[in-house]
């Protein structure tokens, strides 16, 4: 692929994660002419969801879980797999034609000359003007500290290494963490094995359907999903944090023999302790218990607070030329998911344009605007490497 060679032009763009929010980001660069490229480490387009356990399937129907322009093909009423939102994302980025590089992961963004420079897992170098981190919201499970009490005997997953019952160890399981993900695994190992349900603080649990409609449907409807995260709508959203599914009722759980136990305070070993005071053996422990983003690779000090979170704003980050899509939050609750993460790209891709365009026309050096020229070449290109 041409543009990975490091004496080819910088480009105009480059987005960095090909999962739904690069390629919406994708979607939305294509309008603006400007020459982009998005890279994943992963080998396949969707792979980050195919990644995911096997039995997940969406929360969302197919009609909001499509990205801009294109359905999601079948019943749109229905929930779609995991692996069909893969295969939907693959043939998202074929059917547009956008311009990704797979089997492309980063090791190391940077500022060099006024340029970004980042280096791929091989030793290769990309320079851009501006950058979009796509890198996802939920890309890490975070792990709490103590996980190191459990003893080696125990066998500990994350939602990212859980796969299925037949592939968990026999025996008891402590699920850590009632959110969404939580719950699903709870409830599904609760006919294999048995199982311990850790909650955290009270989590709302919506109905999927109400008068006939799909809790979605009334979302859009009343301008839920597009509420800005400090708005009041925004706001309690943010707090309640409720996701939909009636089966994940912790009532429902109990019914289905899922132990549901108080926080966790305490791991000695395979005992483990819970606020309540009860004391229980374990052998496997699945912690679902929130992400946290990988951020070592980029080596951009301004991009990240003391605590070394990235810092942006509706996408826009504190660097100029750098910003992210896909972040949790970023602008309403749809950022994360599917069906809002078009608005936010475009939001982002009209900020890029702008500000490329600003800076060519005072006075950018005469390189930029012969390198602004290549867009089609490029993008015909690249896209053949899909
Ligand atoms: C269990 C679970 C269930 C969910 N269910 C729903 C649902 O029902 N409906 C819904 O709308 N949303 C759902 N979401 C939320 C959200 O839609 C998904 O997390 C979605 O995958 C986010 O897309 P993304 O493109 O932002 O990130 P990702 O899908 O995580 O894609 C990011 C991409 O960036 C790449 N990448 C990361 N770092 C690098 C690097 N350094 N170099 C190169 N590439 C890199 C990764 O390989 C990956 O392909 C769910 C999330 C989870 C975790």
């Amino acid at each position: 692929m041409s543009s990975m060679n490091p004496t080819t032009p910088t480009l105009d763009v480059l987005v960095i994660g090909a999962g739904q929010a690069g390629l919406a980001m994708g979607y939305h660069l294509k309008q603006t002419g400007l020459r982009f490229l998005i890279v994943d480490a992963h080998a396949r387009v969707g792979d980050s969801w195919r990644k995911r356990f096997d039995s997940l399937v969406l929360f969302t129907p197919r009609a909001y879980s499509a990205l801009p322009g294109l359905p999601v093909p079948g019943d749109p009423e229905g929930y779609p797999t995991k692996d069909e939102i893969g295969d939907y994302l693959e043939s998202y980025a074929r059917h547009f034609q956008l311009p990704v590089a797979p089997g492309t992961g980063i090791d190391r963004l940077e500022q060099v000359d006024g340029e970004f420079r980042t280096t791929t897992r091989d030793g290769r170098v990309i320079t851009s003007w501006t950058v979009v981190l796509a890198t996802g919201a939920f890309q890490e499970p975070a792990i709490p500290a103590l996980a190191q009490q459990i003893a080696d005997g125990a066998v500990q997953l994350t939602p990212k290494t859980y796969r299925n019952p037949a592939q968990t160890p026999a025996g008891t399981v402590l699920v850590v963490g009632d959110g969404a993900t939580g719950r699903q695994i709870a409830r599904e190992l609760s006919e294999t094995h048995q199982v311990l349900l850790a909650a955290g603080r009270p989590r709302r649990v919506s109905p999927s359907r109400i008068l006939g409609k799909n809790i979605f449907w009334w979302m859009d409807k009343l301008g839920v999903l597009r509420a800005s995260h400090d708005s009041a709508v925004g706001r309690y959203l943010k707090r309640a944090d409720p996701f939909p599914g009636k089966d994940l009722e912790l009532s429902r759980l109990r019914e289905r023999g899922v132990n549901v136990v108080g926080r966790l305070t305490e791991a000695a070993g395979q005992t483990v302790s819970f606020a309540s005071g009860e004391t229980i053996g374990i052998d496997v422990v699945i912690w679902a218990t929130g992400y946290r983003d990988r951020t070592e690779w980029v080596a951009i000090p301004a991009l990240k607070d003391a605590r070394g979170a990235f810092i942006q704003q509706r996408g826009i980050s504190p660097v100029p030329g750098l910003t992210f899509i896909g972040r949790n939050w970023q602008w309403t609750r749809g950022s994360a998911l599917v069906t809002g993460v078009g608005a936010d790209a475009s939001y982002v891709a009209q900020h890029l344009a702008r500000s490329i365009g600003d800076a060519r026309s005072t006075g950018a050096s005469e390189s930029r605007r012969h390198h602004g020229s290549d867009v089609v070449t490029a993008q015909t290109a690249s896209a053949d490497s899909d």
